[in-house]
């Protein structure tokens, strides 16, 4: 398997370029320009000698994936089914730019932690064959380079494809560089995670470079099994203790998420359970109105049912939004896009 850049820790990238009749110092000016800068051509790195640049390019390639398919959304938003030709698979990744054309901040990078997922939730495109495997750390840093390619970023959201609880290490790992070669601060990223008690109490305690979003998708118990397969038998409540504890060891506030479907968990009383459930702790609640896969025997909710749950849940003193997906129309809902060309 050819060795990348981004594979290469920076003292090995170091010793690369030093026996390549570079000097250690290009090693830095390297990870620089592709991390902080999204560079992607070695060709544009003009403050390297030519001969480096040239065995580089030749030895060196900067990323493993390959793109295998780009749909823009009516509204801009860019997904990309990035292909991994030695280790195998393909995951999706989306660059959505701000609503605004004039706002310069950046976009917004959803990206994905595994090929597949085991979880299994019967909404979701993600998990309908199952895991093919975790993805490294240096492939979802990739990502994270990729979307920079694009242009600037202001935040991340680990919504892609994939449990990044399952895979904590190496996205420890891509978020640490993503930290502090990238520049983007751990208050800009958010892991979303259906919130395996045990994971959860082990990264509250590893210093997280995130924000966490915990998908709780309802307050009943019997349909929680249901709609998070992998999860069956875990209460609930382990699942809010643990966000507490969260809370506790980093002070940083949890976003409860809930996919809401058509007529399963989008009324009036599961509303109102969900309101008894999370009263009394300081947290969000995202309303995510569930987007059609083909295949799937679940519905939309009705018009005005998302805002109408919403503002049951504020009435009952919760704070609480309703998050329209961006880029419906390039199958944007995780998953969609890999399925999609799967199929055709
Ligand atoms: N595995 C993690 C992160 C990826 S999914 C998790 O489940 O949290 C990110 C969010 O998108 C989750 O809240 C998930 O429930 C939601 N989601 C998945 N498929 C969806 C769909 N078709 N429509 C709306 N939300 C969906
Ligand atoms: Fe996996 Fe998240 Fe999709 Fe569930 S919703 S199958 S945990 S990616």
């Amino acid at each position: 398997m050819a060795q990348t850049l981004l594979a290469l820790e920076p003292a090995a990238l170091a010793e690369w370029v030093t026996s390549h009749g570079g000097q250690a110092f290009h090693a830095k000016i390297i990870r620089k320009e592709v991390l902080e800068r999204g560079v992607l051509d070695y060709g544009e790195m003009t403050s390297l000698p030519a001969d480096l640049r040239a065995a580089l390019k030749a030895d060196l390639p900067i990323l493993s994936s390959t793109e295998a398919t780009r749909t823009v959304a009516r509204d801009k938003a860019i997904k990309v089914l990035l292909s991994f030709p030695a280790r195998g698979g393909t995951v999706e990744m989306v660059h959505i730019p701000p609503p605004d054309k004039d706002d310069t901040r950046g976009a917004t990078l959803c990206i994905s932690t595994q090929v597949g997922c085991p979880v299994g939730c019967p909404f979701c495109a993600s998990g309908l064959g199952g895991l093919e495997r975790n993805l490294s750390a240096d492939e979802i840093l990739e990502q994270f380079v990729i979307g920079r390619s694009v242009g600037p970023i202001r935040r991340a959201v680990v919504m892609g494809m994939g449990e990044p609880l399952l895979n904590m290490e190496a996205l420890n790992k891509a978020l640490d560089a993503v930290h502090d070669e990238m520049g983007l601060g751990s208050r800009k990223i958010t892991v979303s995670t259906v919130g395996f008690p045990d994971r959860l109490h082990k990264a509250a305690r590893q210093k997280p470079r995130f924000e966490l979003a915990i998908s709780l998708h309802t307050a009943d118990d019997v349909q929680r099994d249901a709609l998070v397969p992998a999860m069956k038998g875990t209460s609930i409540e382990s699942i809010l203790a643990a966000g507490d504890d969260w809370f506790e060891q980093t002070g940083r506030e949890i976003t409860y998420e809930i996919a809401l479907l058509g007529g399963e968990n989008d009324t009036p009383w599961h509303a109102e359970r969900l309101a008894e459930r999370l009263n009394g702790r300081r947290c969000m609640v995202n309303l995510i109105p569930w987007n059609p896969s083909p295949g799937m025997s679940f519905n939309r909710p009705e018009a005005g049912t998302p805002e109408a749950f919403r503002d049951d849940l504020i009435a009952r003193g919760l704070v609480a939004t309703v998050r329209w997906s961006r880029g419906l129309d390039g199958d944007a809902a995780c998953g969609q896009l890999r399925q999609r060309v799967a199929r055709s």
